[in-house]
């Protein structure tokens, strides 16, 4: 059998660690260079005779990279989670998941020649503020790589357990301040009784590290050239590279002297002597510095603490050697001396090891408050408050002792509609900051069609947000074969949906049918690319117009836990386009429909002839009703031509100046140009037709074979529709005030 290590999988260096069985201690593994960090850069080389592309890692890269040569790529670990290609080599793409599998395998590999053994399965540390997909991408990563990933751990929780096992102390709270070489993150950890570890707050940013100081570095540099020699850098392109790599070599010798130069060869120029100073370096430089620092106030006042609670600060990663770190943080904390009892490179690799030799832990349950009108973790019930005495410090016995809690860093959400019906919110399920891992299901009433797939979407944000275009729109899960509960046995049937974060801290989402204990199935898709109109007002007239969304399902309906979807493919081809083709111009107001499971907007457009047209068929035995506030004045026909909107036996042709609503081929009403239109069709031909709440006929007609629902301009014969931009969403999740059945919280289930 082989064994379990720690990876560091850091952006700049990665590092592999191991639980010693003779000292049982955790120990850094060295790689097959005889180094404890291993650079995680790629040179990618290709033998023209043979045309074999071949891989150089770690040291040996780094260097060529420095040099400015081919085929060299870092830093992938900035993309991670996106499909994007970060790297293309001999015509072949690479995203960051690839390069990061090609790292891994050195590592994996490197580990294994030193240790004699194979390695099983690895505990691997991501920055805390990664997103679900970034950790999905590095557990990808790593099966490419021939690694299974035992579990997924936060980088700063990782360093706190490798200092925790020599510095325990009961109560302690510790902030650690980790700043690598991409990213940055900040934890509020507090020691627990004897061992047991739990994050409080973290928060970070992923795009925020050691390189943002070089690029700086580089500004200078290169000011400082083109000031003194009149060379423009960046006219030059292997000259600007080979500055580049320069760059970091300055910063870091700014960490032993408060100057630092180096020659350099410009062209047409000769030997020049770059020199900067550390007060230069840290003048230009504090706005980075300060970027940490407010993270680090929202951090403490998340968990309700000041500085003055904190009892050390720890400091991680690579760029916290920078002598500006230290300096920084003693004054904004109000003279905190933070702690340098971890190696900044290696701490976070053997908390890694720490936790690859534990069993992972079970599920939290959901425990929040409302604070201000939104939702928060409740740490009432932890074990947690910021002024407890800290004892004194002490060496854990051993490893068994250490356990750890890991928190969730973004909250977890879905796209939901307000109380008004009038605009997408994001409708927090499980807190920022909550302990992890964490299930919470809800219940929701859906109401099924006898026809075609009854299926439910769901958007999934990460973030906690209001606004779904301000959080990660992670992405859209269908659930599928819902089973259609007849109308009149019961009001719809009661979904309940699952949404969880593991242990890893990726997201997931299931669903069950009423009583049922099978998981429906559930279709995975990426977030549609228009989704700017979750930012937009459901509709914008509505509540001028006095039209209230629930007027059709009535005031049993509360709209709280109303989800968005977008699940009829009938209709969504009509979704998603921004800009009508033929250039026409976005016609308002829109045309609101609420069917009776089905909530239909369209949007008109100006235009003369186009070949899309909306029609739908609904089922002979199918409720449906048409509600609309109509004002034909905005909307411009083709001359000679109506807009058409009709249901069944009921039609209205309208134009600028309104017109005819028809039932069964007679005028039962004539408009003007606005009006509020309900057209219904009930009990399986019972169709009705109101205007502004006034009714103006009735006929029964037996609806056999369906019937068609169509809303387009009609000229001379030829069908050009008005609508191009339509969406439906499905009104699906309920919640009934007062009806415990329907109540939005239900019991979580075990896969
Ligand atoms: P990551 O975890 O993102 O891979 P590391 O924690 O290994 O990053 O830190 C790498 C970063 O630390 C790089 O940006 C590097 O330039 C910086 N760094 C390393 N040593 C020093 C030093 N002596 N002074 C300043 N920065 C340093
Ligand atoms: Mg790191």
């Amino acid at each position: 059998m082989g064994v379990s290590v720690g990876i560091d999988l850091g952006t700049t260096f990665s590092a592999v660690a191991i639980v010693d069985k003779a000292t049982n201690k955790p120990k850094i593994v060295l790689n097959e260079d005889g180094e404890k960090i291993t650079p995680s850069v790629i040179q990618f080389q290709k033998d023209y005779n043979t045309g074999v592309v071949t891989t150089i890692v770690g040291s040996e890269a780094k260097e060529a990279f420095d040099m400015g040569e081919d085929g060299c790529v870092s830093a992938f670990k900035r993309l991670m989670g996106t499909n994007k290609e970060y790297y293309r080599f001999d015509g072949k793409s690479y995203t960051s998941v690839d390069l990061s599998a090609i790292l891994l395998k050195y590592l994996k590999e490197g580990a294994e020649r030193t240790l004699g053994d194979t390695i099983d399965e690895a505990v691997i540390t991501v920055p805390a503020y990664f997103y679900s997909a970034e950790r999905e991408a590095t557990i990808q990563a790593a099966k490419i790589a021939g690694i299974k990933v035992k579990k997924i751990i936060d980088e700063p929780n990782a360093a706190v357990m490798a200092f925790g096992l020599n510095h325990w102390r009961n109560n302690a709270n510790i902030l650690v301040y980790d700043l690598g070489g991409g990213t940055f993150d900040v934890t509020l950890t507090h020691m627990e009784n004897d061992g047991f570890l739990r994050a409080i707050v973290t928060r970070g940013d992923h795009v925020l590290g050691g390189k943002d100081w070089d690029a700086r570095v580089l500004g200078i540099v290169k000011n400082r050239i083109q000031e003194d020699t009149g060379f423009e850098v960046d006219s030059d392109m292997v000259f600007s590279k080979e500055v580049m790599g320069l760059a970091e070599g300055l910063k870091k010798k700014l960490t032993f002297s408060d100057t630092a130069s180096v020659n350099i060869n410009i062209p047409d120029y000769g030997s020049y002597m770059v020199k900067i100073t550390l007060n230069e370096f840290d003048s230009n430089t504090a706005d980075l510095l300060n970027k940490t620092g407010s993270l680090c106030q929202n951090v403490l006042d998340e968990a309700g603490m000041a500085w003055s609670d904190v009892t050390d600060i720890l400091l991680v990663g690579g760029s916290t050697r920078m002598k500006q770190v230290s300096r920084y943080l003693e004054k904004i904390s109000n003279g905190h001396k933070p702690l340098s009892q971890v190696n900044p490179d290696e701490a976070v690799a053997l908390g890694a090891a720490i936790q690859s030799s534990k069993q992972n832990g079970g599920y939290a349950s959901l425990s929040v408050q409302v604070i201000d009108g939104k939702k928060v973790t409740d740490r009432s019930k932890q074990g947690f408050s910021p002024n407890e005495t800290v004892e004194g410090e002490k060496k854990l016995s051993g490893l068994g002792m250490l356990s750890l809690c890991e928190t969730t860093a973004h909250a977890m959400g879905i796209v939901a509609i307000n109380d008004e019906g009038n605009q997408y919110y994001n409708e927090i399920i499980i807190p920022a900051n909550h302990p992890r891992p964490v299930k919470a299901a809800k219940k929701f009433r859906f109401y099924t069609s006898p026809n075609g797939n009854n299926e439910l979407s769901i958007y999934v944000l990460q973030g906690d947000r209001e606004n779904p275009l301000d959080c990660q729109i992670t992405n859209k899960y269908v659930v599928t074969g819902i089973q259609h509960i007849k109308r009149g046995e019961k009001v719809g049937t009661v979904i309940r949906i699952q949404y969880s974060y593991d242990e890893n801290g990726v997201i997931h989402i299931q669903a069950r049918q009423e009583r049922s204990n099978v998981d429906l199935l559930i279709r995975r898709e990426s977030a549609v690319y228009d989704v700017s109109k979750f930012g937009k007002p459901v509709a914008n007239d509505s509540k001028q117009n006095g039209f209230q969304m629930s007027s059709v399902t009535g005031n049993r309906v509360v709209h709280k836990y109303k989800a968005v979807t977008f699940s009829n493919a009938d209709w969504e081809k009509y979704d998603n386009v921004p800009v009508h083709p033929s250039g026409a111009e976005y016609n308002e107001p829109k045309i609101h429909v609420v069917a009776n499971e089905k909530n239909i907007e369209f949007h008109g457009y100006n235009v003369s002839n186009m070949d899309e047209g909306v029609m739908y068929t609904i089922g002979a035995s199918d409720d449906f009703e048409i509600e609309c506030d109509i004002n034909t004045s905005t909307i411009s026909p083709h001359p000679g031509g109506y807009l058409q909107i009709s249901l069944g036996a009921i039609s209205a042709r309208l134009d600028q100046n309104g017109g005819d609503i028809l039932l069964d081929g007679s005028v039962a009403a004539s408009v003007g140009s606005k009006f509020h239109l309900n057209m219904s069709l009930t009990d399986g031909g019972h169709y009705e037709v109101k205007i502004n709440g006034r009714e103006v006929g009735d006929i029964m007609r037996p609806t056999m074979g369906g019937v068609d629902v169509i809303f387009g301009f009609v000229h001379e014969s030829h069908c050009c529709h008005l609508i191009s931009h339509a969406y439906v969403s499905d009104i699906t999740m309920m919640q009934r005030s007062g009806d415990t059945d329907d109540s939005p919280d239900a019991e979580t289930w075990e896969d």
